[in-house]
């Protein structure tokens, strides 16, 4: 990682939210719930005439994690933004450190973090996936399929993402909607790359019932149980070959490191919005490289804006599976930034290589699509 070439240490001058409902192609149905918005705060950080944006990743209810839409905004307004205004930021690791102790709300802290890191970057003119190395301009894309009404539906659904091009499917499961949908997958694409998603909707009871996906040479099974079970989830692993990768259960890079020790996955999927941020993410990826385990970026239905974010991070050379990172009309009839992100013929995501993230909301259509705003100033 280079030095900022002169920039900072950046002294905040102004914070804005902006709540935006951005509506969804099709709502979205996991073990959580259903959602039919994007609903989420973009972030800004404003100094020297340079804006950081940043998209928040909590939900509407605490059913993914226990951030919420409305803690974040609280955690931010009340906890966080007073602390960026303590004094100049000497770079973004900062943040960081200014926010720790303040327990956990990592999506809290990294709306903000990221923000950070993104004024850096356009400050500099430098692009974030190139200052931390990343060479890789263009990243596979794969598909996450929510729960269908019936099989036909999610076969029909998958042909369509398998003739788009995206280079692994995802699907969602549950208890009562796992073995059949899989199997009835596979035995229509015997050589799929092909992943399981269980949001934790499992428990070290259903181990035997787990262990008849093992035949379906699955890439791995995401989070089958709850979010604090580590020693459940190296249980299970040991009586599985599908290889567990972890989601909800990591949000720190001490989380990891702990996971990883105790056996409890073979893959992490990371989402810099879930750890706090750009920089524990990092910190997870320098883990993960020197172990050789495999990571991936996972989504949130993020806008433009959050999924150049995780472009910037799935750049890097450990990420070396496809990420849940799919074109804009995946999710949105229209995207906050221009252009809309496609699936190139290659079936992958190009890494944005403006500065920052590379992208910024468009103007007139974040009024449209905004439902709120408010901005605090330095005191
Ligand atoms: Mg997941």
């Amino acid at each position: 990682m280079t030095a900022w070439a002169g920039v900072g240490p950046l002294r905040v001058e102004a914070v804005s939210l902006t709540e935006v409902a951005l509506p969804l192609v099709t709502p979205f149905v996991t073990a959580h719930g259903r959602e039919t918005h994007r609903r989420f705060w973009l972030v800004g950080v404003h100094a020297d005439g340079v804006t950081g944006w940043a998209e928040s990743v909590a939900q509407g209810e605490p059913l993914y994690s226990e951030e919420t839409h409305a803690t974040l905004h609280q955690v931010v307004v009340h906890h966080l933004v007073p602390r960026l205004f303590q004094g100049p930021l000497a770079d973004p690791a900062a943040v960081t450190a200014r926010f720790a102790a303040i327990r956990h709300h990592e999506m809290a802290k990294a709306s903000l973090e990221m923000a950070v890191w993104n004024w850096y970057g356009r400050a500099a003119g430098v692009s974030l996936g190139a200052h931390w190395g990343g060479t890789r301009l263009e990243v596979p894309a794969g598909v996450v399929v929510g729960i269908p009404a019936s099989i036909a539906e999610l076969v029909d659904t998958v042909q369509a993402y398998v003739e788009a091009g995206y280079q692994r499917v995802k699907i969602k499961i549950q208890p009562g909607w796992d073995l059949t949908p899989l199997q009835a997958l596979r035995s229509a694409w015997p050589a799929l790359a092909l992943w399981a998603d269980a949001n934790s909707s499992y428990t070290l009871a259903d181990a035997a019932h787990l262990a008849q996906l093992d035949p379906l040479n699955l890439g791995l099974l995401e989070q089958p149980l709850g979010p604090d079970d580590l020693v459940d989830h190296a249980t299970l692993q040991r009586r599985l070959a599908t290889p567990i990768c972890l989601d909800e259960s990591i949000r720190s890079p001490r989380d990891a490191r702990q996971a990883l020790q105790l056996g409890a996955c073979r893959v992490i999927n990371v989402k810099p919005a879930r750890v706090g941020g750009f920089g524990p993410a990092l910190a997870i990826h320098a883990m993960a490289c020197e172990q050789g385990v495999p990571l991936w970026c996972g989504g949130m239905l993020e806008s433009g804006v959050g999924r150049a974010a995780n472009l910037q991070l799935a750049s890097q050379a450990g990420f070396t599976l496809p990420g849940d990172l799919s074109a804009s009309a995946r999710y949105f009839h229209e995207d906050l930034v221009d252009p809309p992100f496609v699936l190139t013929p290659r079936g992958t995501l190009a890494v944005p290589t403006g500065p920052g993230i590379g992208v910024e909301p468009n103007r007139t259509r974040l009024q449209r699509f905004q439902v709120g705003a408010v901005e605090w100033h330095r005191p």
